[in-house]
């Protein structure tokens, strides 16, 4: 079905004050992915500065926010046009003689879905403040008013406190930066849980069971508080997008956005990377909006924010993410064991590390760099954070005989921590202490400030696991390289360090178009190698700046299926115990033969 906008019949907001500073946002144009952007700051200063945000918040990265911005105006209460001066990228300064109440004007462009910052279209805008509302440094903390003047049919959804359809409150322009707006033509669904009041807003089309997910969300929130038995909010808005290409997600205060590409919302396996997602997001509204490392807990807006503590922010969240939806029951212990066995195996293949500690990548996010360079020369804060909290979970569990892990660890820093109140390194080992009064100094040295050191065997032998190919796995050649079809040529994109093709000289970027002399493609490559075995050589002739080279690779060896976790044939009371604290589930039961 086609939906339409009447675009005369816009619903007008009328922008007397309400709060000390007033936004007005005018979306009566969306398909020129452009809003009108007014904002009031009240009387009081001679030369006021105005400033778009360098980032948005999740996303730990330079985004050059005040690119879009355009028709930059400004009137005293009088309507006398006032001097100003773009000073920087993202600041100006007006000069307001009088000191009376100003109102600034500007457009921005919003045409960017991906990022999650602002994207307008004829059918919905999702705002997030950074991509869109400037700010007075000088009146970050004052309360806020926002009106959107927007097509008839349009419904609007946010974690702000609601005045009207299309009108919101803050308390201050941190709260407005973490509580984006959803506004257009979606889906609805609301549910309460806990005494706390929930929507589910879907915009866009796609394969997505709509009352499904929100059954199963209402399902998922309930186990948050295995870990932190208390909530940092009243009310809680999911907003997923069903998009073209966009994937991602980030987190809010009291709210995430979700994009998913509209045809994966099933079969079950993508159904559940959804509600990963939704977990980790959900997970989110505790570990880093509600108590969040030194160095970010106050954001500065326009530049780096520096802390050694990304990793619990996110790799704790992915953490934490799985056990949720397995105690929820939205995800099987075989599905969590795949997910695990999947992870440890990706750590244990990645050079990088025995090169960055969790901490160096935690500091470095600002500068990541993506792909071959990353693979074997850093960790995520993401995939190595997870490592380092299974670690660490793990250790508390052992060091207080069970009585207390990671989650008994989280819900003491949301008690003592809670924003604005920060935490930092010391404070995580001082509560690990408190739990289990052992020193973690030392393990935080040799794994968090150092590349992460797990013995994953004896690890998961406490929990009566063990980390294993299938049985019918053989070994096969190994090559250590990755490659992608790229104009039908065999072209590497990856190759991992010290692996044989490393130690042969084979370059990210090289063609590969013979083995043994005989020509090789994109679709016989895999056939091709296996008619090796580890230990032989072949000779590979690749094109590298369009000459043809020719290299020796002596083949390594590796696996042919993906490795497992099981559980030992006969777990001891002890390791039963251990899984139980761990995951707050029962050990599975051996089947019967
Ligand atoms: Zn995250």
């Amino acid at each position: 079905m086609k939906k339409t906008i009447s675009l005369a019949a816009l619903v007008l907001a009328s922008n007397s004050a309400l709060a000390s500073v007033n936004y007005h946002i005018d979306l009566s144009s969306p398909e020129h992915h452009s809003a009108k952007i007014t904002m009031t700051l009240p009387a009081g200063s001679a030369n006021p500065n105005v400033m778009m945000p360098g980032w948005r918040t999740g996303k730990y990265k330079m985004l050059d926010l005040a690119n879009g911005v355009r028709e930059f105006s400004v009137v005293n209460s009088k309507g006398k046009s006032l001097d100003w001066q773009h000073l920087d990228k993202s600041s100006w300064t007006i000069n307001n003689p009088t000191k009376e109440e100003i109102t600034v004007t500007y457009t921005v462009y919003a045409n960017e879905l991906g990022v999650r910052t602002r994207h307008i279209d004829d059918s919905h805008a999702y705002l997030d403040a950074t991509g869109l509302f400037m700010y007075d440094p000088a009146r970050r903390e004052e309360d806020i008013s926002v009106k959107l003047s927007v097509p008839q049919a349009w419904r609007s959804y946010t974690g702000m406190e609601r005045k009207g359809a299309h009108h919101f409150v803050a308390d201050n322009y941190d709260v407005l930066v973490d509580s984006p707006i959803e506004t257009g033509i979606s889906e609805l669904f609301e549910f309460k849980q806990d005494g706390k009041d929930y929507q589910l807003v879907i915009w866009g089309e796609g394969n997505y069971d709509a009352p499904k997910m929100a059954k199963d969300l209402q399902q998922l929130v309930s186990a948050s508080q295995n870990i932190w038995q208390g909530y940092p909010f009243e009310k809680y808005v999911f907003m997923v997008h069903a998009t073209t290409d966009s994937r991602g997600a980030t987190e809010h205060l009291n709210s995430t956005i979700i994009q998913r590409k509209r045809f994966t919302f099933a079969p079950r396996k993508e159904y559940l990377s959804f509600l990963k997602t939704a977990a980790h997001e959900f997970v989110h509204t505790w570990n880093v909006k509600a108590y969040r490392p030194e160095g970010v807990a106050k954001y500065d807006y326009q530049k780096e924010n520096y802390t050694d503590l990304l990793w619990i922010s996110e790799g704790s969240t992915s953490y934490f993410q799985s056990q949720l939806l397995l105690q929820s029951k939205l995800m099987t212990q075989k599905e969590f064991f795949e997910d695990l066995a999947k992870r440890i195996a990706a750590h244990l293949k990645k050079p990088g590390r025995k090169v960055q500690s969790v901490a160096q990548s935690s500091h470095e996010s600002w500068i990541a760099m993506p792909g071959d360079f990353a693979t074997n020369n850093s960790v995520n804060i993401y995939s190595e954070g997870f490592m380092a909290s299974l670690a660490l979970d793990f250790k508390l569990l052992s060091d207080s005989n069970l009585k207390a892990g990671y989650s008994e660890l989280h819900r003491e820093l949301f008690k003592q921590h809670r924003l604005p109140k920060p935490f930092n390194a010391q404070d995580v080992k001082n509560i690990a202490h408190q739990l289990t009064g052992k020193d973690y100094a030392q393990w935080w040295q040799k794994n968090i400030d150092a590349p992460l050191n797990v013995d994953f065997d004896l690890l998961l032998a406490k929990a009566g696991l063990e980390f294993v190919y299938p049985e019918k796995s053989k070994n096969i050649a190994a090559t250590g390289f990755s490659s992608v079809d790229r104009a039908g040529l065999v072209t590497l994109s990856r190759v991992l360090a010290h692996s044989p093709a490393w130690q042969a000289g084979l370059n990210i970027g090289d063609q590969i178009v013979a083995i043994n002399g005989l020509k090789v493609s994109p679709s016989s490559l895999k056939v091709r190698l296996a008619q090796y075995k580890a230990g032989e050589s072949v000779k590979v002739s690749l094109f590298r700046r369009d000459r043809l080279v020719e290299k020796t690779l002596l083949l390594g060896q590796e696996q042919d299926k993906k490795p497992l976790i099981k559980t030992v044939k006969q777990p001891t009371k002890a390791q039963q115990a251990f899984f139980k604290a761990w995951l707050g589930v029962d050990f599975p039961k051996a089947k019967k033969k």
